[in-house]
């Protein structure tokens, strides 16, 4: 019995290593993370990491280990699914109460994946221009993911560039499917912004069920605008006719729609309303249009946006016309400014402090910790500008999802 118990034990600790080790660091990085349920979890995963220094006095080989060793796995799996609890709104206190507690490591709560640059139209505003062709090894990109979950990631946005110029979304797709599926465990949402002209409805039926939140940019209902800024592929003017048309795909697939406009030169006139009354996003994303040294501004830089820049009284301006939008959520250069964590295609935190884009080195070569340190991210701006909300689309309304 002593024999088959440690065997069991060691058997245990090694089946589920890589997978207890975020239950086991939970605790030490940040308590209040956890909800009751989760600490139970925590405890017997722990319990059972501890034997695995035990010496163990079988072969792993044997065949009567193996039926163990499967029947373990089938009970991992399954406090793994219990343990993924949808997030919930007190994520904001969770996130200041981890940045208060002394010594507290920091958590990347909220990532945005710039996984690649490449992008099929030519916005004369783009901050996040084609200077490479760069895009990781899938495995090397699951093994980020994978860190980044065990930092406590919470919610990954996938960018670019546009994340369906690489394989058609295939990529990315991928890579979804590994956050719901290998990391069911970390209970991460998962949000993608695109300019929606290369989503094509096979997609949706493939990977549509990972996707808690789809943003699609749009800065005008014009045809002539958006030529103008660039919101096309050659002379292709059908970007409001797609945008619809994905609007269609996300309530068919249950995915949250979102819309991201930046208010520039071009567009700071026009009126949305209708259309966003039509479309109904649960967000509207508002920007006012950034200028970033060495993207779209100064030396080095592939675009130059000065022309496009509004003021903060123009930006105002739009806002105000458009204030009966319940779902608008505006966000002015300052709002913009080091509130975001930013992991480039190299999965480098990029610092925007200086007003360009440093980037740190790369967590896949030096740890989420130590690259967090070098990112620039202001927690305080992140949540002062309303970083946390619903992020899971298991906590929208059956209206909400729907068109
Ligand atoms: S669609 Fe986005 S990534 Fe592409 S050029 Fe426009 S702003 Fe840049």
């Amino acid at each position: 019995m002593r024999i088959v118990l440690k065997g069991a034990f060691w058997m245990a600790g090694y089946s589920s290593q890589s997978h207890t080790k975020a239950f086991v660091q939970l605790p030490m990085r940040t308590s209040s993370i956890c909800t009751a349920r989760d600490h139970r979890i925590i405890y017997t995963a722990a319990t059972d990491h501890t034997h695995t220094m035990q010496q163990a006095v079988v072969t792993w080989n044997s065949r009567f280990f193996n039926v163990l060793r499967y029947a373990w796995d089938a009970v991992r799996r399954a406090l793994q699914a219990y343990a993924a609890v949808p997030w919930t709104g007190d994520a904001a206190g969770t996130a200041a109460a981890a940045a208060a507690a002394p010594g507290a490591e920091a958590v990347p709560l909220s990532v945005n994946y710039h996984f690649t640059r490449q992008c099929n139209y030519s916005c004369g505003f783009c901050f996040h221009t084609a200077k490479t062709s760069f895009v990781l090894p899938l495995a090397e990109a699951k093994r980020g993911l994978t860190m980044l979950a065990e930092a406590g990631m919470k919610k990954l946005n996938f960018s670019g560039g546009e994340p369906f110029v690489r394989d058609g979304g295939r990529f990315m797709g991928e890579l979804i499917r590994y956050c719901k599926t290998e990391l069911r465990w970390a209970g991460i949402s998962v949000s993608i912004v695109s300019n929606g002209s290369l989503i094509q409805e096979k997609w949706m039926h493939r990977y549509g069920e990972y996707v808690d939140m789809l943003a699609v940019s749009c800065d005008s209902f014009d045809a002539d605008t958006n030529r103008t800024i660039g919101r096309r592929q050659g002379s292709r003017t059908d970007h409001v006719s797609k945008l619809y048309e994905v609007r269609e795909w996300c309530g068919r697939h249950k995915i949250a729609f979102k819309i991201n406009t930046v208010v520039n030169t071009y567009n700071v006139n026009e009126t949305f309303a209708e259309h966003i009354d039509r479309l109904r996003p649960v967000r509207w994303k508002v920007f006012q249009c950034l200028l970033l040294e060495g993207e779209n501004a100064g030396e080095g830089a592939l675009r130059d946006a000065a022309r496009f820049y509004v003021t903060d009284e123009q930006f105002d301006g739009f806002l105000r016309r458009h204030a009966r939008v319940r779902t608008l959520v505006p966000e002015n250069n300052d709002a913009m400014r080091d509130s975001y964590l930013i992991l480039d295609e190299y999965m480098r935190f990029l610092n925007c402090r200086n007003g360009k884009k440093e980037p740190s080195a790369s967590l896949l070569d030096v740890g989420v910790q130590h690259a967090l340190r070098g990112s620039g991210f202001d927690e305080k701006a992140f949540l002062d500008r309303g970083g946390i909300y619903v992020w899971s689309k298991q906590q929208l309304s059956k209206d909400d999802l729907e068109w």
